[in-house]
């Protein structure tokens, strides 16, 4: 053995003795226990090897995603960390992305029916917060509303906008009317109210009864109200065709609000709505553009479905027959002097939506009706379309989806940075059930007009932004843990104008907060959702 050995065994010898000797003292073994544990990363749910897309723009990377409580707590390579995790969800040949929200849904009524408050047909598309209250319907007792929501539970996060029209009828009735001072006034407070119990900003359907019936200072002294609250307009514009002011002058009804008033506007559910406007979408896109170079903060939403939702009343009777009611409706229905005016302006009406082979019938107490166009139920009836309508008004009315769009104007403004996705989900019609994963499937994977992480992004942090909702919409640390983990190969909406209650698939995970909502591709039973409210300094919130 050589001196080099024998130094370095007695050396040795003389550690081991030590320690024996000398074990370390607790303070210090209890300090490398924690340095240890200091490196390791406890985890409630690893998302493991799928292909984030973050609801930025950026390219997906392969990586993983960490959740801790409600919580994303780590993005990055588990491999080269110390993570443990209590579940780990296998997302290989996966998108992983933020949550959807849906800036336009018709909600309200599934969130309050204890029986519906999953919303499965939103979880299924991998949406996991909503808008609702649109159209100028949402309720003013906002507080009321989310405590409600929070009392039942709620499967998916849902944020409220107070409705002009709700507010307009509890002031001033339903009638065409203008208001007095006091009367505005009253309305301010009722809006104000709203937004302070947490209302994310107000929503006009400017085209509907009693909406309809407002002159745009109106408007525009009531969202004064709402940008003082940091909130949000949100507009079913007065004429997104050629029944009124025209598609071009809401477009520019809405730009003056937003300049006026000093508040983000958002155009919902925009189209070109009837043969005579098809192609107006360019002209739309140009006005839309110098106004956000103005600086005035405008943007939209859009559903891939080239018909439009809505009732039989509203698409094709005219606003003045409406005014004051159902009841005086059915009186001008009735009455020979009125009855020959209404029937040329709704044949009018009828040529704007494409005639009555245009017309699907969706939702109508009479059953028989559901499935038929009004050309068809016309001929059974062996009378004119619009004397047939008139009938189905005096029932009770109908659901229709009316197919007004082309496609060509659908696929320009999906395009566009500031038009985002947005279901306008109502009964009857396939978009409440497939409008995410159908924009998917066939303008990404299969047309490729626009790209996966733009469609992310148009579904997701654009959404979060634009409605000022903090800490979702994105994949990020620090940010609440919503996030969905979906097969490219698979995802796709199923539901159809004859069968639109059918769920789509694909959504292989959806966690809302933290806890996985569907697994495997099923939904797991529980109301993981929030009532969400604005909180007033949201104003000043960073994205
Ligand atoms: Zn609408």
């Amino acid at each position: 053995m050589s001196n080099q050995y024998q130094k370095f065994f007695s050396v040795l010898l003389f550690f081991a003795l030590l320690i024996g000797v000398f074990p370390l003292p607790s303070s210090a073994q209890r300090l490398i226990r924690k340095t240890s544990i200091k490196n390791e990363l406890k985890l409630d749910l690893l998302i493991k090897g799928g292909l984030v897309t973050d609801g930025s723009m950026r390219a997906p990377v392969k990586t993983d995603v960490g959740i801790r409580g409600d919580r994303i707590v780590f993005i990055g390579n588990s491999a080269r960390k110390n993570v443990t995790a209590a579940r780990t969800l296998d997302a290989a040949g996966m998108i992983i992305a933020p949550g959807f929200i849906d800036p336009h849904t018709h909600a309200l009524e599934d969130l309050s029916n204890p029986q519906r408050s999953a919303n499965e047909n939103y979880l299924m598309q991998g949406v996991t917060t909503v808008v609702t209250g649109n159209d100028g319907d949402g309720p003013f007792r906002v507080a009321e509303t989310l405590e409600k929501w929070e009392r039942q539970g709620i499967g998916i996060n849902a944020a409220l906008l107070v409705g002009h029209g709700a507010v307009r009828g509890e002031v001033m009735g339903k009638g065409d009317v203008q208001p007095a001072a006091e009367q505005l006034s009253q309305m301010k407070n009722l809006i104000g109210r709203a937004m302070t119990e947490g209302a994310f900003g107000m929503s006009t359907g400017l085209f509907y009864a009693p909406g309809s019936f407002a002159e745009t200072e109106e408007v525009i002294e009531l969202a004064k109200v709402v940008a003082q609250s940091g909130g949000v307009y949100d507009t079913h514009m007065r004429d997104e065709g050629s029944y009124s002011i025209g598609l071009l002058g809401s477009i520019r009804e809405t730009i003056r609000i937003g300049r006026t008033a000093k508040i983000p506007v958002h155009i919902s559910h925009i189209k070109a709505l009837g043969t005579e406007v098809w192609g107006q979408s360019r002209q739309v896109i140009g006005l839309v553009k110098q106004a956000r170079a103005k600086g005035v903060e405008i943007t939209a939403n859009q559903y891939p479905y080239t018909a439009s939702g809505t009732n039989i009343t509203s698409a094709l009777v005219p606003r003045w027959a409406e005014a004051g009611g159902n009841a005086e409706l059915l009186k001008r229905i009735n009455d020979p002097q009125i009855r020959p005016r209404l029937v040329v302006e709704m044949e009018a009406n009828l040529k704007r939506r494409n005639g009555a082979e245009a017309i699907l019938i969706t939702r109508s107490q009479d059953k028989q009706l559901v499935g038929k166009t009004l050309g068809t139920v016309a001929k059974e009836r062996k009378k004119t379309p619009v004397e047939t309508a008139l009938e189905i008004v005096a029932a009770g009315g109908a659901g229709i989806a009316s197919f007004n769009m082309s496609e060509s104007d659908i696929e320009n403004f999906m395009k566009q940075d500031f038009v985002m996705t947005g279901s306008d989900g109502s009964t009857g019609h396939p978009r409440k059930y497939g409008t995410f994963p159908r924009k998917l499937r066939e303008y990404v994977f299969e047309k490729k007009l626009v790209t996966l992480p733009f469609a992310i992004r148009a579904g997701s942090a654009l959404t979060a932004e634009t409605f000022r909702i903090p800490s979702r919409g994105r994949l990020r640390v620090g940010y609440f843990a919503d996030i969905i983990v979906f097969d490219p190969r698979t995802v796709r909406d199923r539901a159809t104008y004859e069968q639109p209650e059918t769920l789509a698939v694909g959504m292989k995970y959806v966690i809302v907060n933290g806890k996985i909502s569907v697994d495997d591709g099923k939904y797991t039973g529980i109301l993981a959702g929030r009532a969400l409210r604005k909180i007033s300094i949201s104003k000043t919130i960073a994205f």
